[in-house]
């Protein structure tokens, strides 16, 4: 009777704790639940918010360049020690290597001096409060051109980075619109980012729209999902009229088709010689 006892209030207690899914692939974002202030993941340490709808929830970035392997997760109490352990596996995505070909006048443009700095200040906004639902909406209706974690090669030279969002084929002058409520953090045109929106939805999310022609709002505002925030244009280092967006979750780049349904612009290769 004891022992069953015991079995029960285990089995419970694991029910308190959740990641979701356990099996990820790298550039995915882990839902973490439960009764704790944090989760700590591979030295990354987030914090799990209020909600008004169930158990506080965090959301833990799986990077694009995590190591694939076996995982630990702990749940943390706010004096940091482990309430809680769950294992989490990360497949290799197997990401694909794009070339770009760049104008030299594109291939040499220098960022301005803040630049950097000022984007990933607002990539790695955390706030309190929740204004992020989900399904999320697409900024533009087109297909999708370069998907998230491709290994970029600018004029066959690797550039040492990843594609940190999507890119959606568009022409110039269409509106696009914000994937989902929040907090305006950012309208600025920069020499590399272009014209750049940077919306904070809450609780560690937060969304970037980049090579933007003109803005439709200014810092500071707040946004409701499908208000226009921008027009697509090809500004800053950027070959054609597309938008560029990212999601950040806890100022880590994470692959937003885990949050909207997007297809690709052409079949890829493999596919294609199947179908012949
Ligand atoms: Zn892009």
């Amino acid at each position: 009777m004891r022992w069953c006892c015991f079995l029960v209030a285990a089995a419970a207690c694991a029910q308190q704790y959740q990641v979701f899914p356990r099996v990820v692939r790298q550039g995915e974002t882990l839902r973490v639940t439960g009764d704790a202030a944090g989760a700590r993941m591979n030295g990354r340490t987030i914090r799990l918010f209020p909600q008004s709808d169930g158990p506080r929830l965090g959301l833990m970035p799986v990077p694009a360049l995590a190591k694939p392997g076996a995982y630990t997760l702990e749940f943390l109490d706010p004096a940091g020690a482990v309430l809680h352990s769950a294992p989490v596996t990360v497949r290799d995505a197997r990401f694909p290597s794009q070339n770009i070909t760049v104008s030299k006048a594109v291939s040499e443009l220098k960022p301005l001096p803040d630049e950097a700095k000022t984007v990933a200040a607002v990539r790695e906004t955390v706030t309190d409060l929740r204004f992020w639902t989900e399904p999320f909406a697409l900024p533009v209706p087109g297909c999708m051109t370069s998907p998230f974690g491709v290994r970029r090669l600018y004029n066959g030279k690797p550039g040492g980075n990843y594609h940190g969002g999507i890119d959606q084929r568009s022409p110039a002058g269409r509106p696009i619109r914000a994937t989902a409520d929040g907090t305006v953090k950012l309208v600025r045109m920069f020499n590399l980012h272009g014209g750049t929106v940077g919306i904070d939805h809450g609780q560690g999310l937060v969304s970037l729209y980049l090579h933007m022609s003109k803005f439709a709002l200014q810092e500071g505002v707040s946004v409701k999902k499908g208000d226009v925030i921008g027009y697509v244009g090809s500004t800053g280092r950027s070959t054609a009229p597309h938008l560029h967006w990212s999601l950040y979750a806890n100022g880590v780049p994470v692959n937003p088709l885990q949050w909207v349904r997007l297809k690709p612009c052409s079949a890829p290769a493999a596919a294609k010689a199947r179908k012949r």
